[in-house]
């Protein structure tokens, strides 16, 4: 038997960990996150349903987000979908306009197909009745884009179920806790059994939070503050080794970088053409403005014909350069230069797009676009003198 494994048979080793941990969470915790809070905004008692409608929109929001930039989207998003079914029965236009900026719009186009799935399965005249929503791991893991770790939050938040979880910061706990000097991916297997044995049958709700919340503000990634750690004598990385050698880091993303090329297209009424991207597209169903990628050797001047002309089959006049900007996304970076042009000649084709729209630019903040396309808006807004506020 292994080091961890005969730790782990020791029941009371692990109940003192526990209780531990939880002592600091109801000290130190992120207790009033919104969505784990009762409507009256008292904390749940051990045991009780909180609505897992709430905590199913906020975990999908959080798989890439950190905490305090997914309180205000989920707020917004909660007055706008208070419900299931009206979120099912929404349009997915409304879905994308207000999960705009959050990132990663696959995610919103998944819940909102999921909430129709779950309509489905619940019933629509069941879905207050929340011993009607599904309560096992495989129902959740059913629903498009829900890992096990999503579904184990969800269900363990929701009805305070012993479920593990095991997202970046417990995977970071774990690894120290129990010094498995692996890379993550490899360890994987050993890591869920591990949570799984950690997580208790009393208040499983608090205890993975606790984790989550130990990971972000004590265990932290580069410098865990070990003086302050309330697991601290149970963790075989900072008594025999040095805790910031796990887990094993593994090799560095290399960052693309790209340089982009955007034309604002206007034509003789004033209109803007925007293009809508292709439903197989990242970011499928959102709205931008044509261009493309430069190539090398290429003037970015000539890439934005280029692509305009490949793209939508028409010829363009380019008249002044608006602005550019760098934009990163989690793996790549790109340099966006954006000119006002004028329409010349052609009839305007969706050739790599699925919808053309010529807009009034005072319409534009009607349609979802990506955040680096909003910068533009609010650029063109301000060279045209359209105050935001009178929208
Ligand atoms: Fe993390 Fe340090 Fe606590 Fe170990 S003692 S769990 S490394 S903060």
């Amino acid at each position: 038997m292994d080091k961890f494994n005969s730790k782990m048979e020791h029941i009371t080793y692990l109940n003192n960990m526990q209780n531990d941990l939880l002592i600091w969470f109801s000290d130190n915790g992120r207790l009033r996150i919104p969505w784990k809070l009762k409507e009256d905004g008292s904390r749940p008692d051990i045991g009780e349903i909180l609505s897992p409608y709430g905590i199913w929109i906020a975990e999908v929001m959080l798989q890439q987000t950190q905490l305090k930039v997914v309180i205000p989207y989920w707020h917004k998003w909660m007055m706008t979908f208070p419900s299931l079914v009206v979120l099912a029965e929404a349009d997915e236009q409304e879905v994308l306009l207000v999960w705009q900026g959050l990132g990663y719009y696959s995610r919103a186009k998944r819940l909102h197909e999921s909430s129709k799935i779950l309509v489905n399965l619940i019933g629509k005249n069941n879905i207050s009745d929340l011993s009607f929503w599904p309560i096992e791991l495989d129902q959740w893991m059913a629903l498009p884009g829900i890992g096990r770790t999503t579904a184990g939050s969800i269900i363990s938040s929701a009805f305070d179920f012993p479920l593990p979880i095991l997202d970046g910061n417990v995977r970071r706990i774990l690894s120290r806790l129990f010094a498995t000097n692996k890379s993550n991916l490899q360890d994987s297997k050993r890591l869920w059994t591990l949570s799984e044995r950690l997580v208790p049958n009393h208040n499983p709700r608090d205890f993975n939070q606790a984790l989550m919340d130990l990971g972000a503000i004590v265990c932290t990634s580069n410098k865990p503050k070990c003086n302050f750690c309330p697991i601290q004598n149970y963790c075989l990385a900072f008594l025999k080794y040095d805790p910031r050698d796990f887990p094993n880091k593994d090799l560095k993303k290399v960052i693309l970088f790209q340089e982009i090329g955007l034309a604002l297209i206007f034509n003789k009424d004033g209109e803007l053409l925007i293009d809508q991207r292709l439903d197989s597209d990242s970011m499928g169903g959102m709205w931008e403005f044509p261009g493309g990628k430069k190539e090398s050797g290429e003037s970015i001047e000539k890439t934005i014909k280029r692509e305009i002309k490949e793209e939508i089959g028409i010829d363009i006049k380019l008249r002044e350069k608006l602005l550019s900007f760098e934009h990163t996304y989690s793996h790549k970076k790109l340099f966006f230069t954006v000119y006002l042009c004028d329409f010349l000649s052609g009839k305007p084709r969706a050739l790599a797009s699925q919808k053309l729209l010529w807009v009034k630019p005072n319409r534009l903040l009607k349609f979802p676009f990506p955040a680096a396309n909003k910068k533009i808006i609010f650029a063109l807004f301000k060279h045209l003198g359209i105050e935001k506020e009178n929208l």
